[in-house]
Protein backbone atom coordinates (compact mmCIF):
# COMPACT_ATOMS: atom_id res chain seq x y z
CA UNK A 1 0.00 0.00 0.00
CA UNK A 2 0.98 3.73 -0.85
CA UNK A 3 0.43 6.46 1.29
CA UNK A 4 0.59 10.05 0.08
CA UNK A 5 0.16 13.14 2.38
CA UNK A 6 -0.32 16.22 -0.28
CA UNK A 7 0.70 19.46 1.02
CA UNK A 8 -1.82 21.74 -0.82
CA UNK A 9 -4.89 21.15 -2.92
CA UNK A 10 -3.10 21.43 -6.68
CA UNK A 11 -1.12 18.17 -5.68
CA UNK A 12 -3.68 16.10 -4.25
CA UNK A 13 -5.56 17.10 -7.27
CA UNK A 14 -2.48 15.80 -9.41
CA UNK A 15 -2.92 12.89 -7.82
CA UNK A 16 -5.77 11.89 -8.06
CA UNK A 17 -6.22 12.55 -11.43
CA UNK A 18 -3.32 10.06 -12.11
CA UNK A 19 -4.85 7.54 -10.73
CA UNK A 20 -7.49 6.04 -8.42
CA UNK A 21 -6.99 7.05 -4.75
CA UNK A 22 -8.46 6.49 -1.42
CA UNK A 23 -9.23 9.63 0.38
CA UNK A 24 -8.36 10.28 3.86
CA UNK A 25 -8.95 13.18 6.29
CA UNK A 26 -9.81 12.29 9.76
CA UNK A 27 -9.69 9.11 9.05
CA UNK A 28 -12.40 7.90 12.15
CA UNK A 29 -14.76 6.34 9.14
CA UNK A 30 -12.20 5.29 7.05
CA UNK A 31 -9.87 2.78 10.13
CA UNK A 32 -13.33 1.61 11.58
CA UNK A 33 -14.29 -0.11 8.24
CA UNK A 34 -13.92 -3.99 8.73
CA UNK A 35 -10.73 -4.71 6.68
CA UNK A 36 -9.30 -1.32 6.54
CA UNK A 37 -7.00 -0.16 5.88
CA UNK A 38 -7.07 -2.44 2.50
CA UNK A 39 -3.76 -3.36 1.43
CA UNK A 40 -4.30 -2.99 -2.48
CA UNK A 41 -5.44 0.23 -2.46
CA UNK A 42 -3.19 3.72 -2.26
CA UNK A 43 -4.02 6.28 -0.01
CA UNK A 44 -4.40 9.96 -0.25
CA UNK A 45 -4.32 12.02 3.12
CA UNK A 46 -6.01 15.68 2.98
CA UNK A 47 -5.83 16.23 6.17
CA UNK A 48 -2.55 19.02 6.42
CA UNK A 49 -3.95 20.80 2.99
CA UNK A 50 -4.26 24.56 4.98
CA UNK A 51 -6.75 25.76 2.58
CA UNK A 52 -9.34 22.81 3.34
CA UNK A 53 -9.58 23.75 7.13
CA UNK A 54 -11.63 26.39 9.19
CA UNK A 55 -14.99 28.80 8.78
CA UNK A 56 -14.97 31.90 7.20
CA UNK A 57 -17.29 34.60 5.34
CA UNK A 58 -17.97 34.71 1.55
CA UNK A 59 -19.92 37.02 0.41
CA UNK A 60 -23.37 36.61 1.81
CA UNK A 61 -22.20 32.84 3.04
CA UNK A 62 -20.81 31.08 5.69
CA UNK A 63 -17.98 28.78 4.18
CA UNK A 64 -16.28 25.74 6.19
CA UNK A 65 -13.59 23.85 4.98
CA UNK A 66 -14.01 20.02 3.76
CA UNK A 67 -11.30 19.17 6.97
CA UNK A 68 -12.73 21.10 9.73
CA UNK A 69 -13.52 19.03 12.53
CA UNK A 70 -15.95 19.09 15.09
CA UNK A 71 -14.33 19.95 18.08
CA UNK A 72 -13.90 23.41 15.92
CA UNK A 73 -17.30 23.55 14.58
CA UNK A 74 -19.00 22.82 17.87
CA UNK A 75 -16.68 26.14 19.24
CA UNK A 76 -17.51 28.43 16.39
CA UNK A 77 -20.35 30.95 17.60
CA UNK A 78 -20.63 32.47 14.02
CA UNK A 79 -22.21 28.84 13.08
CA UNK A 80 -26.03 27.84 13.49
CA UNK A 81 -27.07 26.15 16.63
CA UNK A 82 -28.26 23.22 14.75
CA UNK A 83 -25.11 22.50 13.42
CA UNK A 84 -23.31 23.14 16.40
CA UNK A 85 -25.51 20.89 18.65
CA UNK A 86 -25.20 18.43 15.98
CA UNK A 87 -21.21 18.65 16.00
CA UNK A 88 -20.94 18.31 20.11
CA UNK A 89 -23.01 15.36 19.87
CA UNK A 90 -20.70 13.20 17.53
CA UNK A 91 -18.91 10.67 19.48
CA UNK A 92 -16.22 11.32 22.44
CA UNK A 93 -14.00 14.62 22.16
CA UNK A 94 -11.18 12.62 20.59
CA UNK A 95 -13.35 11.66 17.59
CA UNK A 96 -14.43 15.35 17.18
CA UNK A 97 -11.11 16.55 17.41
CA UNK A 98 -10.52 13.87 14.69
CA UNK A 99 -13.30 13.36 12.62
CA UNK A 100 -14.14 16.20 9.65
CA UNK A 101 -17.10 17.66 8.33
CA UNK A 102 -16.24 16.40 5.18
CA UNK A 103 -15.67 13.23 6.26
CA UNK A 104 -19.02 12.98 8.00
CA UNK A 105 -20.62 13.78 4.44
CA UNK A 106 -18.60 11.46 2.33
CA UNK A 107 -19.04 8.77 4.05
CA UNK A 108 -22.80 9.18 3.72
CA UNK A 109 -24.66 7.32 6.29
CA UNK A 110 -28.05 7.29 6.80
CA UNK A 111 -27.12 8.17 10.93
CA UNK A 112 -24.08 11.05 9.90
CA UNK A 113 -25.44 13.89 12.48
CA UNK A 114 -23.55 16.26 10.23
CA UNK A 115 -26.27 15.69 7.40
CA UNK A 116 -29.12 16.61 8.82
CA UNK A 117 -28.13 19.66 10.24
CA UNK A 118 -27.01 20.87 7.33
CA UNK A 119 -30.01 19.86 5.04
CA UNK A 120 -31.96 21.89 7.38
CA UNK A 121 -29.53 24.84 6.52
CA UNK A 122 -30.05 24.89 2.69
CA UNK A 123 -26.03 23.90 2.52
CA UNK A 124 -24.65 23.02 -0.46
CA UNK A 125 -21.21 21.28 -1.28
CA UNK A 126 -18.14 22.65 -3.36
CA UNK A 127 -16.19 20.01 -5.57
CA UNK A 128 -13.04 20.31 -6.94
CA UNK A 129 -10.86 18.45 -10.01
CA UNK A 130 -8.17 19.50 -11.99
CA UNK A 131 -10.86 20.07 -14.32
CA UNK A 132 -12.14 23.13 -12.39
CA UNK A 133 -14.92 23.45 -9.54
CA UNK A 134 -18.69 22.87 -9.53
CA UNK A 135 -20.55 23.02 -6.78
CA UNK A 136 -23.80 21.35 -5.66
CA UNK A 137 -26.71 21.35 -3.21
CA UNK A 138 -26.08 18.89 -0.52
CA UNK A 139 -29.72 16.81 -1.28
CA UNK A 140 -28.16 16.14 -4.99
CA UNK A 141 -24.81 15.02 -3.17
CA UNK A 142 -26.37 12.54 -1.15
CA UNK A 143 -27.17 9.49 -3.82
CA UNK A 144 -28.21 7.41 -1.45
CA UNK A 145 -26.61 4.64 1.74
CA UNK A 146 -22.90 5.27 1.22
CA UNK A 147 -23.26 6.80 -2.10
CA UNK A 148 -22.25 10.25 -3.24
CA UNK A 149 -21.81 12.14 -6.02
CA UNK A 150 -18.45 12.77 -5.68
CA UNK A 151 -16.24 11.62 -8.97
CA UNK A 152 -13.26 9.78 -8.36
CA UNK A 153 -11.13 12.83 -9.34
CA UNK A 154 -12.59 14.63 -7.47
CA UNK A 155 -12.22 16.56 -3.06
CA UNK A 156 -15.06 17.83 -1.58
CA UNK A 157 -13.16 21.07 -0.51
CA UNK A 158 -16.22 22.99 1.68
CA UNK A 159 -19.80 23.18 2.70
CA UNK A 160 -21.89 26.55 2.07
CA UNK A 161 -24.88 27.88 3.05
CA UNK A 162 -26.45 31.36 3.61
CA UNK A 163 -24.89 33.31 6.84
CA UNK A 164 -28.55 34.81 7.59
CA UNK A 165 -29.03 31.49 8.82
CA UNK A 166 -27.02 31.52 11.80
CA UNK A 167 -29.68 34.39 12.95
CA UNK A 168 -32.46 32.27 12.92
CA UNK A 169 -34.01 29.42 15.39
CA UNK A 170 -32.36 26.19 14.86
CA UNK A 171 -32.35 23.40 16.66
CA UNK A 172 -30.96 19.24 16.40
CA UNK A 173 -32.08 16.44 18.70
CA UNK A 174 -30.16 13.09 18.69
CA UNK A 175 -32.31 10.61 19.56
CA UNK A 176 -29.85 7.17 20.41
CA UNK A 177 -30.46 4.05 22.17
CA UNK A 178 -27.94 4.99 25.03
CA UNK A 179 -26.28 8.35 26.75
CA UNK A 180 -22.45 8.77 26.00
CA UNK A 181 -21.01 7.89 22.53
CA UNK A 182 -23.69 6.38 20.61
CA UNK A 183 -24.83 6.41 16.81
CA UNK A 184 -28.16 7.86 16.15
CA UNK A 185 -31.20 5.60 16.14
CA UNK A 186 -32.86 8.52 14.38
CA UNK A 187 -31.95 12.49 14.65
CA UNK A 188 -33.91 15.93 13.53
CA UNK A 189 -32.58 19.29 12.95
CA UNK A 190 -35.04 22.54 12.09
CA UNK A 191 -34.77 25.83 11.32
CA UNK A 192 -37.84 28.59 11.28
CA UNK A 193 -37.76 31.66 9.57
CA UNK A 194 -40.59 33.90 10.94
CA UNK A 195 -42.06 37.03 9.46
CA UNK A 196 -42.72 40.13 12.05
CA UNK A 197 -45.99 39.38 12.17
CA UNK A 198 -45.41 36.00 14.16
CA UNK A 199 -46.59 34.33 11.19
CA UNK A 200 -43.71 30.92 10.25
CA UNK A 201 -42.46 32.50 6.69
CA UNK A 202 -39.86 29.22 6.22
CA UNK A 203 -39.67 26.54 7.97
CA UNK A 204 -36.57 23.62 7.19
CA UNK A 205 -37.09 20.23 8.82
CA UNK A 206 -34.68 17.05 8.12
CA UNK A 207 -34.43 13.52 9.71
CA UNK A 208 -31.39 11.24 9.90
CA UNK A 209 -31.93 7.54 10.58
CA UNK A 210 -35.14 6.86 9.11
CA UNK A 211 -34.30 6.64 5.56
CA UNK A 212 -31.09 5.48 3.15
CA UNK A 213 -30.19 8.94 3.57
CA UNK A 214 -31.09 12.14 5.54
CA UNK A 215 -33.94 13.71 3.96
CA UNK A 216 -35.84 16.88 4.33
CA UNK A 217 -39.86 16.54 4.82
CA UNK A 218 -40.95 19.46 2.62
CA UNK A 219 -44.46 18.37 2.61
CA UNK A 220 -44.29 18.95 6.77
CA UNK A 221 -42.26 21.76 5.82
CA UNK A 222 -45.25 23.31 3.35
CA UNK A 223 -47.67 22.42 5.98
CA UNK A 224 -46.37 24.57 8.68
CA UNK A 225 -45.69 27.37 6.87
CA UNK A 226 -47.79 30.68 7.16
CA UNK A 227 -48.95 28.95 10.99
CA UNK A 228 -48.07 30.96 14.21
CA UNK A 229 -46.47 29.34 16.83
CA UNK A 230 -48.77 27.63 18.61
CA UNK A 231 -49.85 25.88 15.98
CA UNK A 232 -46.80 24.03 14.75
CA UNK A 233 -46.94 21.13 17.44
CA UNK A 234 -50.22 20.00 15.80
CA UNK A 235 -49.14 20.36 12.49
CA UNK A 236 -45.97 18.12 13.28
CA UNK A 237 -48.27 16.20 14.54
CA UNK A 238 -50.32 15.50 11.75
CA UNK A 239 -47.63 15.15 9.30
CA UNK A 240 -47.71 11.75 7.53
CA UNK A 241 -44.24 11.60 7.31
CA UNK A 242 -44.55 10.36 3.70
CA UNK A 243 -40.53 11.23 2.36
CA UNK A 244 -38.85 8.50 5.25
CA UNK A 245 -38.63 4.77 4.84
CA UNK A 246 -36.93 3.77 8.09
CA UNK A 247 -35.52 0.42 7.99
CA UNK A 248 -34.80 -2.42 10.71
CA UNK A 249 -31.53 -3.33 12.29
CA UNK A 250 -30.01 -3.42 15.08
CA UNK A 251 -30.74 -0.31 16.76
CA UNK A 252 -34.11 0.27 15.93
CA UNK A 253 -36.95 -1.14 13.75
CA UNK A 254 -38.95 0.57 11.06
CA UNK A 255 -41.81 1.53 13.69
CA UNK A 256 -39.52 2.96 16.11
CA UNK A 257 -38.02 4.58 13.77
CA UNK A 258 -40.95 5.89 12.42
CA UNK A 259 -42.39 6.78 16.14
CA UNK A 260 -38.69 8.59 17.20
CA UNK A 261 -38.89 10.65 14.35
CA UNK A 262 -42.18 12.68 15.49
CA UNK A 263 -40.57 13.11 18.61
CA UNK A 264 -37.11 14.28 17.41
CA UNK A 265 -38.82 17.23 15.45
CA UNK A 266 -41.40 17.52 18.23
CA UNK A 267 -38.59 18.44 20.56
CA UNK A 268 -36.38 20.30 17.43
CA UNK A 269 -39.49 22.45 16.94
CA UNK A 270 -39.72 23.06 21.03
CA UNK A 271 -36.34 24.13 21.30
CA UNK A 272 -36.39 26.43 17.92
CA UNK A 273 -39.50 28.03 19.36
CA UNK A 274 -37.97 28.85 23.16
CA UNK A 275 -35.13 30.35 20.94
CA UNK A 276 -37.23 32.36 18.92
CA UNK A 277 -39.48 33.58 22.17
C1 LIG B 1 -15.97 5.69 17.87
C2 LIG B 1 -16.65 6.47 16.77
C3 LIG B 1 -17.80 7.19 17.06
C4 LIG B 1 -18.45 7.90 16.07
N1 LIG B 1 -19.59 8.59 16.39
C5 LIG B 1 -20.24 9.28 15.42
C6 LIG B 1 -21.44 9.97 15.74
O1 LIG B 1 -21.91 9.99 16.89
N2 LIG B 1 -22.07 10.63 14.73
C7 LIG B 1 -21.57 10.65 13.43
O2 LIG B 1 -22.18 11.27 12.56
N3 LIG B 1 -20.43 9.99 13.12
C8 LIG B 1 -19.76 9.32 14.07
N4 LIG B 1 -18.61 8.65 13.75
C9 LIG B 1 -18.15 8.66 12.36
C10 LIG B 1 -17.03 9.69 12.02
O3 LIG B 1 -16.31 10.08 13.13
C11 LIG B 1 -17.58 10.95 11.32
O4 LIG B 1 -18.36 10.59 10.21
C12 LIG B 1 -16.45 11.89 10.87
O5 LIG B 1 -17.00 13.14 10.56
C13 LIG B 1 -15.68 11.36 9.65
O6 LIG B 1 -14.69 12.30 9.30
P1 LIG B 1 -13.19 11.86 8.96
O7 LIG B 1 -12.45 13.09 8.58
O8 LIG B 1 -12.61 11.07 10.08
O9 LIG B 1 -13.45 10.93 7.69
P2 LIG B 1 -12.47 9.84 7.06
O10 LIG B 1 -12.53 8.58 7.86
O11 LIG B 1 -11.12 10.42 6.82
O12 LIG B 1 -13.19 9.64 5.64
C14 LIG B 1 -14.50 9.12 5.57
C15 LIG B 1 -14.88 8.93 4.07
O13 LIG B 1 -14.95 10.17 3.41
C16 LIG B 1 -13.97 10.29 2.36
N5 LIG B 1 -13.47 11.66 2.48
C17 LIG B 1 -13.09 12.30 3.63
N6 LIG B 1 -12.86 13.60 3.40
C18 LIG B 1 -13.07 13.80 2.07
C19 LIG B 1 -13.00 14.95 1.23
N7 LIG B 1 -12.72 16.17 1.71
N8 LIG B 1 -13.24 14.79 -0.10
C20 LIG B 1 -13.58 13.56 -0.59
N9 LIG B 1 -13.68 12.44 0.16
C21 LIG B 1 -13.44 12.56 1.47
C22 LIG B 1 -12.96 9.18 2.62
O14 LIG B 1 -12.41 8.69 1.41
C23 LIG B 1 -13.85 8.12 3.30
O15 LIG B 1 -14.55 7.40 2.30
C24 LIG B 1 -17.94 7.92 14.74
C25 LIG B 1 -16.76 7.20 14.44
C26 LIG B 1 -16.14 6.48 15.44
C27 LIG B 1 -14.87 5.72 15.11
Amino acid sequence: MNYFRAPHLDSALEQLARRPLRIVCGATDCYAEPGAPSERADWLDISRIDTLRGISRQGDELRIGAATSWDAIDRSERLPASLREAARSIGSLQIRLQGTIGGNLCHASPVADGVPALLSLGASVELASLGGVRRLPLEQFLLGRRSTALRPDEILCAVLFDASVADQPSAFVKLANRDGTALAVVSAAVLLRWQPQGVLAQALVAVGGASEVPVRLRSLEAAMEGLRAGELPNAAQAATLGELAPIDDCRGSAAQRLGQARVAIRRALARCMEDGA
